[in-house]
């Protein structure tokens, strides 16, 4: 049977006792009853795509679709003015079938429990496509990092750490960057877990070079993405010269994307940031090291000098061949989708595009290179590095990258091999591939049936 634990030491209720929630000090929304998001509605839909192809049956989807564990803790922290502050934190382990659970911790207002289910789900679906011995798993802390000292992220994440770290470890669950963490976040989180169960590199990935990290991981997402646009698009005989792509997000996947890009002859005409867009003014592309430095100094693409800013819908409908969404989930959907102008979308983020906007792409003749295969590059970093952390290796930037490369160019023809065959769409080959190979493992291993 799968074990759902609900790990709620306090109880706490929606508001606290310093005020209505969200002017209050409780953050986060232990438990309030929502309706279902966009995610776990594309979630559900896309996993039903490979469920109808494999004909597999109610009872096998109902196994493949719960979360095999489900944590939520309440994080009470002394703020920097002295006052008490709780944040509520979660951690989803949603397969174990072919391994250790694998996935992000997000920093995120926004987080809520129904999201990080649905991104655990996925992390399953991306490690099975990849063929790496993980599960699939997603955390996060409902909070405001921009609202937040150092010192405050790190008495979060200690606290995060100390209340979810029996569920943790190298053979368990290995926690990931993502949404507002980092290396520093990671290294928070070794050094917590190590404290209580001896030194394990292994227990997390993206670390600092100096603890245990590996070379390349940090930009193995975006370069990621563009080792698999550049497969596509030999596989369909274009050439990247020229290609002119717009990117939506410019953090660590969307500028690395940029940069892979560019050195490949692209054309990056816009990007953009959650302060909103910018263009490029002649048309020839914009110089993206640059942009970088820019970025990085001032905290965002804005006033880049020539450029013309662009709001956040218009970026979405540029004339473009490529649009690569690499923020956040559900941007493009039943609303904007058919605005799209490019004729192939890459998804960089999880789940950007939702299950509406999906069809309206197919009915439109836009090709979408799905999320579990085209940011699939981060995880399979991760994977070198638990590997090299669990031998005491050191890998080389020269052999990360090789075998990056090796890896997703195969996972990508693997996937274009079945989307040919069958006449079903990329993201619906990819699904039937990873769905298939973990309800292979759960049959293996008996665990419908297991005490
Ligand atoms: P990040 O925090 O480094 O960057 C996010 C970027 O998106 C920032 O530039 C931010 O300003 C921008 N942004 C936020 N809201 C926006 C909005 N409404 N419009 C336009 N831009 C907006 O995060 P990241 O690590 O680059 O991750 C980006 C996405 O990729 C996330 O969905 C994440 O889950 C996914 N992802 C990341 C990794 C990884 O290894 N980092 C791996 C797989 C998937």
């Amino acid at each position: 049977m799968n074990a759902i634990i609900r790990d709620n030491p306090r109880n706490q209720p929606e508001s606290d006792s310093h005020g209505a929630s969200g002017s209050g000090l409780l953050r986060g929304d232990f438990g309030r009853a929502r309706g279902r998001s966009r995610i776990e509605e594309t979630a559900e839909r896309n996993f039903s795509l490979a469920a109808e192809h494999l004909f597999l049956r109610p009872d096998q989807r109902q196994l493949l679709r719960t979360p095999f564990r489900e944590i939520k803790v309440a994080l009470p922290i002394q703020m920097d003015d002295g006052t008490i502050a709780v944040f509520v934190g979660y951690r989803v382990q949603h397969s174990g079938a072919r391994g250790p659970g694998k996935g992000g911790i997000r920093f995120h207002p926004e987080v809520r429990d129904g999201e990080i289910h649905a991104l655990a789900e996925i992390m399953t679906w991306k490690t099975a496509l990849a063929d790496l011995p993980f599960g699939g798993a997603k955390g996060g802390i409902a909070c405001d990092p921009s609202l937040m000292s150092t010192a405050e992220l790190e008495r979060l994440t200690r606290k995060y750490v100390a209340r979810i770290h029996r569920f943790m470890g190298p053979y368990r669950d290995i926690p990931a960057p993502d949404l507002n963490t980092g290396p520093q976040t990671m290294a928070w989180i070794l050094d917590e877990f190590s404290s209580r169960h001896g030194y394990s590199p292994a227990c997390v990935t993206s670390k600092p070079i100096e603890l245990g990290g590996l070379p390349g991981r940090n930009t193995a997402t975006g370069y990621g993405v563009g080792i698999v646009l550049t497969e596509h698009l030999l596989a369909t005989g274009r050439a990247p010269a020229g290609l002119r792509v717009v990117i939506q997000g410019f953090g660590n996947v969307g500028s690395n994307a940029a940069q892979f890009l560019a050195d490949c002859g692209c054309t990056v005409i816009a990007v953009s940031d959650i302060n909103g867009g910018i263009i490029s003014r002649d048309g020839r592309g914009l110089p993206i090291p640059d942009l970088i430095r820019h970025a990085r100094a001032t905290g965002s693409v804005g006033d880049f000098p020539g450029c013309d800013p662009i709001g956040h819908q218009e970026m979405l409908s540029l004339d473009c061949d490529v649009l690569i969404p690499a923020a956040l989930e559900g941007v493009l959907h039943a609303d904007n989708a058919d605005a799209v102008r490019a004729s192939l979308v890459v998804e960089a983020a999880n789940m950007p595009v939702t299950a509406e906007a999906d069809e309206i792409f197919a009915k439109n003749g836009i090709t979408v290179i799905p999320d579990i295969l085209a940011n699939s590059g981060g995880v399979i970093a991760s994977y070198f590095e638990w590997t090299q952390n669990l031998q005491q290796e050191a890998w080389t930037a020269q052999r990360v990258s090789h075998e990056l490369r090796r890896r997703l160019s195969r996972t990508y023809r693997e996937v274009a091999r079945v989307a040919s065959s069958r006449g079903i769409s990329l993201r619906r080959a990819a699904y039937v591939i990873a769905v298939e190979r973990v309800a292979n493992a759960e049959a293996l291993r008996g665990s419908s049936t297991a005490q």
